[in-house]
Parts: C-alpha cells; sequence; structure tokens
C-alpha cells in the first residue's frame, strides 16, 4: 500500500470539528447477538441495568437514570423538581438548554457570562431574580467548571433549585470529586458529537434514590408498575442498542481522553505566540475531559474571526463556532427583556470571537499542523 497517498488523502478529506468516538466493531458484535436472541430492545433491558451501574462507577456518582437524549433528560429534570415560573439561564450555550425551558411552559431569564469561565457569571445572578424565580439552570460550558460553591449560596439564600446542563462534562472533576454531584441535578448528553457517545443518548445525575426513581417513572410514561400511572410522563428511555453502545465504549474512554489532553497540549503551545489568539486558559479542574479546543480570535489578529472560519473551511477544515448565534439572539428568545444586548456584553463579545478547532481521538499531527499553519498564515 502506498502509504504517502494514503496520508495526502486524509490531510485532503473535509475535518470536522469532531469525529464520533466509536468502539472497535467487534466488541460490539456480541451484545448485539445477546440482543438478538433475547429479543429484549428497550425497557430497562440487561444492558440498560448494566450500563447504568457502570456508569455509576466511572463517574463516581451514585444514582444515574439514562435517557434516550440528553435534550429529554434536561425537559424532564425540570419537570422532576416541578420548575416553574422564571429560571436563571446563560444565553452562551447549546439552544437546547433554553428550549427545554420553553418546552415546560418556563420563562427563561438570561444572564450574562465571565469573561475568564464563560460560565454564567455568579455575580449578576442575584439581580435577575424575581419572585418568580424558581431554579438556576447553569451550564458548565467547553467541560468548564461552574463556580458551583457561589451558584449554590445563592441557591441557598433564595430557596431556589439548581439544575446543571453538564453535557460537556462527562468525566469532570474538581477537588471533591465528580463535578455531577453540584446542584439538585445534572445532566448529561451522549450525542454523536460529544466526548462519549451513544449515537443519541442522555442521563440524569440525582443525588438519592427516591429521585431517581420519580424520573424513572418520568421518563417511562409515569407507570410505577403495570397498572399504576403516577404522572404525565414522557418516553424518554434509552433503549438496548444505546446501553450497549455505550457499555463498549466505556473500556476506551480513558485513551480517548488521554489523546485529547495530548492535542489540547501541543494545540497550546504552538498558538501560544499568534498575536490576537487567545486559547483559554486551562481549566482548574482536577481532571478535564477536553471536550472542545476553544480559541479567541482578538483584535489584533489580521483577519476577523468570520474571516479566519472561512479561511479554515476553503481548506477543509469544517471548524465551529460554538456558541454563536447566542441563543438570547433567536426569534423566539430576543423579544424578552433579559435577552437585550446591553445586559449582556461578555457573551456578545465571545460569540464574535470564539472558534473550536477540531479535537478528537485519532486526530493526527497533520492535522493539527495545517490547523496551525492556516492560523499562522
Ligand atoms: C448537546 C447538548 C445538549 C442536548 O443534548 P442532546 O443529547 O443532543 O439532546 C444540551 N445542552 C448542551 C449544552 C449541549 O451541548
Amino acid at each position: 500500500m502506498d502509504t504517502t497517498n494514503q496520508h495526502s488523502d486524509e490531510i485532503n478529506a473535509a475535518i470536522y470539528v469532531t469525529r464520533p468516538f466509536l468502539p472497535p466493531l467487534a466488541e460490539l458484535l456480541p451484545y448485539l447477538e445477546q440482543i438478538w436472541s433475547n429479543r429484549q430492545l428497550t425497557n430497562g433491558g440487561p444492558f440498560h441495568v448494566q450500563f447504568e451501574q457502570a456508569l455509576c462507577d466511572y463517574l463516581g456518582v451514585e444514582h444515574i437514570s439514562l435517557f434516550a437524549n440528553g435534550t429529554l433528560a434536561l425537559i424532564t429534570a425540570l419537570q422532576a423538581l416541578r420548575i416553574t415560573g422564571e429560571v436563571i439561564t446563560t444565553p452562551y450555550s447549546f439552544v437546547a438548554t433554553a428550549h427545554a425551558l420553553l418546552w415546560n411552559g418556563i420563562k427563561p431569564v438570561f444572564v450574562d457570562i465571565h469573561p475568564d469561565t464563560l460560565n454564567l457569571d455568579p455575580d449578576k445572578i442575584e439581580a435577575a431574580i424575581t419572585p418568580q424565580t424558581t431554579a438556576i439552570l447553569p451550564v458548565h460550558v467547553y467541560g468548564r467548571p461552574c463556580d458551583t460553591d457561589r451558584i449554590q449560596a445563592i441557591a441557598d439564600t433564595y430557596g431556589l433549585k439548581v439544575i446543571y446542563d453538564a453535557a460537556h462534562a462527562f468525566a469532570v472533576e474538581d477537588e471533591g470529586g465528580s463535578i455531577l454531584r453540584h446542584g439538585d441535578l445534572s445532566i448529561l448528553s451522549f450525542h454523536a458529537t460529544k466526548v462519549f457517545t451513544t449515537f443519541e443518548g442522555g442521563a440524569i445525575v440525582s443525588p438519592d434514590a427516591k429521585t431517581k426513581k420519580r424520573i424513572d417513572y418520568l421518563k417511562n410514561f409515569g407507570f410505577a408498575d403495570e397498572v399504576t400511572v403516577v404522572a404525565p410522563g414522557i418516553n424518554g428511555k434509552m433503549n438496548e442498542f444505546q446501553a450497549a453502545v455505550g457499555l463498549a465504549q466505556l473500556r476506551h474512554i480513558d485513551q480517548a481522553l488521554a489523546e485529547r489532553a495530548a492535542i489540547d497540549r501541543r494545540y497550546r503551545e504552538m498558538l501560544a505566540d499568534i498575536p490576537g489568539i487567545r486559547c483559554l486558559s486551562p481549566p482548574p479542574s482536577r481532571r478535564h475531559n477536553h471536550a472542545y479546543f476553544v480559541i479567541l480570535v482578538e483584535p489584533e489578529y489580521p483577519l476577523s474571526r468570520d474571516e479566519l472560519y472561512l479561511k479554515l473551511r476553503e481548506n477543509g477544515i469544517y471548524a465551529r463556532r460554538y456558541f454563536y448565534p447566542l441563543i438570547s439572539e433567536f426569534p423566539m428568545y430576543r423579544g424578552m427583556p433579559s435577552a437585550r444586548p446591553a445586559g449582556l456584553p461578555i457573551a456578545i463579545d465571545t460569540a464574535r470571537e470564539v472558534i473550536c478547532l477540531p479535537i478528537f481521538p485519532g486526530m493526527t499531527d497533520e492535522i493539527r499542523l495545517k490547523v496551525i499553519d492556516i492560523i499562522r498564515f
């Protein structure tokens, strides 16, 4: 085989910001054979049970409810805690964060982010609290931990619930352990684009068994047993195929995270001396997942952010502008008082400067060097 050609093919193919991380097919087949023979496809089958336990062990949490996707997990988490009225959240996230509020008839109240963490700024939360506020919905953006202590202190003072959108924060830990132990509930996403995927998938992390039990009713139409329905639940169940992918995958996640960490390190070294390109500081977390590699294109860089984004595309590098536009700029949100740009200056500046560069297990040095060359001129 001509390896030179193979290399040039690889470098000329379109490169996306991520590439789904999958277990070796041969390792998945025994699971599929078992599904095909026992015919249990969903409704809490054996792989679902095993995967919940395996995830609890891996992540270092006690109670997990698996879901068909992260958005249903978020919608159900809000239902489980009977959140109503207004919820304080960030405009700098994937649109599902705020959509989950609208699907529950809850009004999102957008609060600006902190320029260093790009997470909800605790200093700005209190001013947004009204008699209708019942909860805070922060996001650990890019897997970088929110200021969980300050957010909890505010929640305690005002009697609010806290639900973390931890869709980016798989396997992230702070000094005390899993980042998922904070707040009243945390939700995960296992979408194809995330660090750990089951094709589609998600989960809610609960602090105790009774909360998990209620969530498990809610995700299965509210059924407590064959003849008892205790809530107007939804169908949010993860199926056996998804659980099997997750189980096979879990064996390889440490290796995948180590590869991401190495790519992150090398990007940082090579971008350090390019004027106008700022990397986010390495996160303070004890364990990070390097889910995204983020640069901010500042005014001294010779191209605008969008010019650099287009230049990368013209060279086959499909970087992404996460998160642009802001959630607060979409039509269903932009008329709300809290969506006014004057109240969200940091989020607006960040959305104007951000680019996420490709980072995924198996990403070659050639790809990284090509990305750097384009940025460097
Ligand atoms: C991916 C994502 C979601 C939604 O998860 P799905 O599994 O795609 O439904 C929610 N919030 C954030 C911040 C996300 O990135």
